[in-house]
């Protein structure tokens, strides 16, 4: 699944990539200032990293996906079947 990377701080303040679901990812030149997200109408990433590819079980240390956006996703998926 394309995603666009993150990059939050928890309340510990270690760095974390939460990975959302872009808006038009077809768009994306990979040099953008802003990307659309999926999970906000207003509000993006400014001067977001390059899309990648996501696995949807993601299973990284300090990498996980935007609760919102897996909703999103999960929930495409099921209308689809
Ligand atoms: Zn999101
Ligand atoms: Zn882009």
């Amino acid at each position: 699944m394309l995603a666009t990377p993150e990059r939050v701080h928890e309340s510990d303040w270690t760095e974390v990539v939460v990975w959302h679901k872009p808006v038009q990812p077809e768009q994306c030149h990979g040099e953008c200032d802003f990307h659309a997200l999926a999970c906000s109408s207003v509000e993006g990433i400014v001067l977001p990293g390059p899309n990648q590819d996501v696995p949807l079980d993601l299973d990284r240390p300090g990498e996980r996906w935007c609760t919102d956006c897996l909703a999103i996703i999960n929930a495409a998926r099921t209308t689809e079947q």
